[in-house]
């Protein structure tokens, strides 16, 4: 980036900061189109920052979301942006996601999504489930979710190694097997894949296509975006822990595609 348009994105966000809420809430009202939404750790508490939404902020986001959003599941996605069905909606329209599989999604997102009625996936990945690592879910809570119809379970590879660096045989088996595990306990089908760190090659994108009926990435780089394999994802994270960073960052409508945007 250029300095004149470091300067000019400096002052932008100064300006943006220092308007009203409402201000943004008209702006995200008169977007049309589907954002599909990355968190990750949804702790009770914390003061570390990265990929983290702590429970007072996913609650306002969530209620937020609830009110000037329709929010769908991943398979109405699917049918909205690839197949005939149509979604109406004069709001936009929001898919949550959650990538590696926290034990704080179970604990602090869920009973928040599920008061708001709203549907949600979770990628997991599968080597961190376990009854030991209490960071993540075990896999009585991943199979207690996935009664749960607002739910949705999806892979995030095995070892959430990075895919491109592995030999070729790894990637498929990281590809693959998570998907067979996960299928396994739950005795579901697994339909959606999300890449590890975002990364992936030509072998990840050929495996994803012939095993999932959709693959996600975790951000616009320039790729074309409607290829079913590498879905683009917002993510939300610490950057958004200030409301206005999140309401900034929705207005802008950037991720926001599909047949109405
Ligand atoms: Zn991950």
């Amino acid at each position: 980036m250029s300095l004149v348009a470091r300067l000019v994105n400096k002052l932008k966000q100064k300006y943006y900061l220092s308007r009203a809420d409402s201000y943004f809430v008209k702006k995200i009202k008169k977007k049309k189109g589907i954002v599909f939404l990355m968190y990750h750790s949804t702790p009770f508490v914390t003061n570390e920052y990265g990929y983290i939404t702590p429970k007072d902020q996913f609650e306002k986001q969530a209620y937020f979301i609830s009110k000037y959003c329709k929010v769908i599941s991943i398979d109405d996605a699917y049918s909205f942006l690839f197949g005939n069905d149509e979604v109406y909606s004069d709001k936009p329209v929001v898919v949550i996601t959650f990538d590696d599989g926290y034990r704080d999604n179970f604990e602090v997102a869920y009973p928040i999504l599920k008061r708001h009625g709203m549907p949600f996936t979770i990628f997991l990945t599968t080597d961190f489930i376990s009854k030991e690592n209490r960071t993540f879910m075990s896999w009585d809570e991943v199979v207690e979710l996935s009664t749960e119809s607002l739910a949705t379970l999806g892979a995030h590879s095995k070892t959430h190694s990075s895919l491109k660096a592995l030999a070729e045989g790894d990637k498929i088996d990281e590809i693959v097997e998570s998907k067979e595990i996960i299928e396994e306990k739950l005795n579901k089908k697994v339909k959606y894949f999300a890449y590890p760190g975002g990364g992936f090659d030509k072998t990840c994108l050929d495996t994803v296509e012939k095993n999932y009926v959709l693959g996600f990435k975790d951000r616009i780089n320039g790729d074309d975006d409607t290829d079913k394999r590498k879905v683009a994802r917002l993510s939300i994270d610490s950057r958004h822990n200030e409301f206005k960073k999140f309401l900034i960052e929705i207005a802008d409508g950037k991720y926001l595609r599909g047949k109405n945007g």
